[in-house]
């Protein structure tokens, strides 16, 4: 039996990933900092609830607490992200942004991955066969939005792409020093959710195709990549 937790599963492409994930079998907690709305999540799903903040230490090491006790964990899937956003709901620029915007989206698309994995490195290791998906963005590769031939360098937004370039580095650094355990980064790819304000081009069902695959990659499977629906991204 493999146990999976998903950050920020009570909504958008981790709540699909859960339900795909239950449906392949795996026994899924619901990572929600807000425990109504994981409760009810978790329900619908057959799944588990965990209270999760991830920019909360003592939450994040609870829930590991929890997760131990019952058991252990075989794969993370850190997806809970946000874009902040400025003046008139728009993304800051490089004109607009400010530190305090760095630091709130670094929080939980960062420093977030960070301490839950930290947190539950413990509990992989003990794993037969563990796994860790990141959820990065195409807007996290420097080579894509420096290109000017490639429709991602138009994205005028700062803090958002910086975080998820550093979730690849991080996915790098991670993999190399777990060798045993698989660590990638993918790129759903731009999904209809709340985080985009449902302006995305395809559903959460092609959305989560990624993330439940490499949520299920064997031991003989790739570590320290980057990865959307159609294969390997340029970092
Ligand atoms: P979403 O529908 O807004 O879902 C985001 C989830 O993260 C929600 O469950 C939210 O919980 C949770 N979350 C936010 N802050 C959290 C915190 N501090 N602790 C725990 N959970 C927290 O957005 P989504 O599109 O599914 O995003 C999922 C991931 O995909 C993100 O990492 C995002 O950057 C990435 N992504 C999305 C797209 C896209 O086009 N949608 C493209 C590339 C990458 P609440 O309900 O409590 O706010």
């Amino acid at each position: 039996m493999t146990t999976t937790l998903i950050t920020g599963a009570n909504k958008g492409l981790g709540f699909e990933t859960a339900r795909r994930l239950v449906a392949a079998g795996h026994t899924v907690y619901v990572g929600a900092r807000d425990a109504e709305r994981g409760r009810r999540a978790a329900e619908q799903l057959g799944a588990r609830f965990v209270q999760l903040d991830v920019t909360d230490d003592t939450s994040v090491e609870a829930a590991a607490k929890a997760i131990e006790a019952d058991g252990g964990l075989d794969v993370l899937i850190n997806n809970a992200g946000i874009e902040t956003r400025g003046e008139g709901n728009s993304v800051p620029t490089a004109a607009t942004v400010t530190a305090d915007q760095m630091r709130n989206t670094f929080e939980t698309n960062v420093f977030g991955v960070v301490r839950v994995t930290h947190a539950f490195l413990p509990l992989l290791q003990r794993s037969a066969a563990p796994v860790v998906v990141n959820i990065s963005s195409g807007l996290g590769s420097l080579t894509h939005l420096s290109d000017p031939d490639h429709p991602a360098h138009f994205y005028p937004g700062v803090a958002y792409p910086t975080s998820k370039t550093a979730v690849n580095m991080l996915t790098v650094q991670y993999a190399k020093a777990f060798p045993d355990i698989r660590i990638n980064a993918v790129e759903p790819g731009f999904t209809k959710t709340d985080l985009n304000g449902n302006t995305g081009t395809q559903t959460v069902e092609e959305g989560a195709e990624i993330i439940v695959r490499m949520a299920q990659i064997g031991a003989d499977g790739p570590t320290g990549g980057y990865f959307d629906i159609n294969g390997s991204l340029p970092w």
